[in-house]
């Protein structure tokens, strides 16, 4: 592995440090700058304890402080930003691919992990990111400007359809499918394209039945620890994230 291949994993992992600071504050709403603190007691971290993945593991998953347990979704967020921009350098080198790839499994990470945390996806969060797919689409291979604007629209209205139908079928509270949804699918429009779109989607479609049919098969089973809902946008995320890196790991050189 070449020198630059290390520095890309680390850039990588440092990535998903700060993602995991956004998905630590933003449903906080508060408290956006100023020293890291513990997520479940509040104390100020140590500078050991904010290195990606080794601050994890180093405390052995459990926050040094008081003892609690810390959320897994924190270091997969960092190993899986660290594999997938290891993955796009390797196949890409450091060209405008490289970039906006990454910078697409960034925003996917973070929606991913705060939908699964609090079952919420920040409109300004995902709308912003859809739109500077769109406005750098020509330059980025393998895109384009049409290719990008169609996958949008196209996903927006399908979506808009499935949220119709959640909302006519489930009228109670627990719709399984939100606006989020609907402005998620946008954006994964706007970043692979409408050519890409479908295969983009199916990965997240798939897990997510698969999983859902597991909690049914359980709770048939007897169990009642399990989870109410699924949170449909954290596959969509890491669907269209694994597509991203098998497409690139297939792709021709
Ligand atoms: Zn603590």
């Amino acid at each position: 592995m070449s020198m630059l291949a290390v520095v890309v994993v680390i850039g990588g992992l440092a990535l998903g440090g700060l993602l995991n600071v956004l998905v630590a504050r933003l449903p906080r709403e508060r408290e956006m700058f100023g020293w890291p603190r513990c997520t479940r007691c509040g104390r100020r971290l140590a500078i050991w304890q904010l290195l990606p993945l080794v601050g994890w593991i180093f405390q052995g998953g459990r926050a040094r402080c008081c003892g609690r347990r810390l959320h897994w979704v924190f270091p997969v967020v960092e190993v899986l930003c660290a594999a997938a921009l290891f993955v796009f350098y390797v196949r890409y080198g450091l060209g405008t691919a490289f970039w906006f790839l990454s910078f697409v499994s960034a925003v996917l990470l973070l929606t991913a992990a705060i939908d699964w945390l609090h079952r919420v996806i920040y409109t300004l969060f995902i709308l912003l990111p859809a739109l500077i797919c769109i406005i750098v689409s020509p330059w980025v291979p393998g895109l384009g400007l049409v290719a990008s604007l169609v996958g949008a629209i196209f996903a927006g209205f399908a979506f808009l359809i499935l949220f119709v139908l959640a909302r006519f079928l489930f009228p109670s509270n627990a719709v399984p499918f939100g606006l989020g949804d609907v402005y998620l699918g946008i954006f994964i429009g706007a970043a692979v394209g409408i050519t890409n779109l479908m295969p983009a989607l199916f990965y997240g479609v798939v897990a997510a039945g698969v999983f859902a049919a597991g909690i049914l098969l359980l709770r048939r089973a007897g169990r009642t620890d399990m989870p109410a809902y699924i949170s449909y946008g954290s596959f969509l995320c890491i669907g269209a994230l694994g597509y991203l890196i098998v497409q690139s790991l297939l792709r021709e050189a």
